[in-house]
């Protein structure tokens, strides 16, 4: 017996949990990816790459591929998907559970000035031109716009070229190692770190580089999503996951 799980995800813990859900006879998973990255790394299992049309069409998919369970490990920062997938659950019935990674926490010496979204932490880098670190996402850099005084470094996984005169792109995928970020830093002389709070650890170097340099940085926070019952662990996903296949199989489904 196996209970079709549709994984909605573009986060290391969604990638994680698929795999490690692949290995087991109860399920049958499918990773979903919006395929907004241009050299997504296809893992080797089943997925699909791209929208569903909203939450509609996101419903529509559910009912007319037979899932049974919907996860959301999408990334903290993808509101819109995660309300699709709330509305999606509660339009074609099917059960819906969050995986949230916590958001990093303020650490004794660290200057982190917290604001509620990209256009305000532009508004917060100040009036005099200072040398920014921003670690934002490609989809975000618009905002900065607003604020071309200052001179960028902007780290993303594409290359693109920035909308703004004092930019340098420096392309890489995390993880990021302490040591390295400590010495972007200081080569790059950097005054100021923008970064969403994404709570990975994969990037969270950054952070203990601009407090041991005494740096200050512009957090973003995060985006309030829909209410969906939700958790922090892979280990509670699938506790959660088991229950339904345990269910399903009760009612010889
Ligand atoms: P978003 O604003 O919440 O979603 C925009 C649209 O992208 C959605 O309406 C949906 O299109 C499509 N989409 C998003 N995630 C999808 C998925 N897993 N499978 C299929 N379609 C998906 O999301 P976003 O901020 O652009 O992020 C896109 C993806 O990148 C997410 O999967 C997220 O986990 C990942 N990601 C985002 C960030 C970030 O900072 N935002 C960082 C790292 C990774 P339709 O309406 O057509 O269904």
């Amino acid at each position: 017996m196996t209970i079709k799980v549709l994984l909605l995800g573009g986060t290391t813990e969604g990638r994680l949990l698929a795999e490690r859900l692949a290995g087991d006879a109860r399920y049958d998973v499918l990773l979903s990816f919006a395929g907004r990255t241009e050299n997504l790394q296809r893992p080797d299992l089943p997925h699909r790459v791209g929208g569903f049309s909203g939450a509609q069409g996101l419903s529509q998919f559910i009912l007319s591929g037979g899932y049974q369970t919907l996860v959301d490990a999408t990334h903290p920062f993808a509101a819109q998907i995660s309300g699709n997938a709330v509305r999606a659950a509660a339009a074609s019935g099917v059960p819906l559970l969050r995986l949230l990674r916590p958001a990093w926490q303020a650490q004794t010496g660290d200057q982190w000035q917290t604001v509620g979204d990209m256009q305000q932490a532009a508004t917060a880098l100040g009036n005099r031109p200072r040398r920014v670190f921003l670690t934002v996402g490609k989809l975000e850099l618009p905002a900065f716009e607003a604020a071309p005084q200052h001179h960028y470094l902007i780290r993303t996984i594409d290359t693109l070229t920035p909308g703004l005169p004092h930019a340098r792109l420096l392309t890489a995928r995390g993880p990021f190692a302490l040591a390295d970020e400590l010495a972007l830093l200081q080569r790059e002389r950097i005054e100021l770190l923008v970064s969403k709070n994404a709570g990975t650890h994969a990037t969270y170097a950054k952070l203990e580089a601009a407090r041991s340099l005494g740096i200050a940085v512009i957090m973003v926070a995060r985006p309030s999503l829909l209410p969906a019952p939700e958790v922090s662990t892979l280990a509670e996903v699938e506790q959660w996951l088991a229950g339904h296949a345990q269910a399903s199989s009760r009612r010889g489904e």
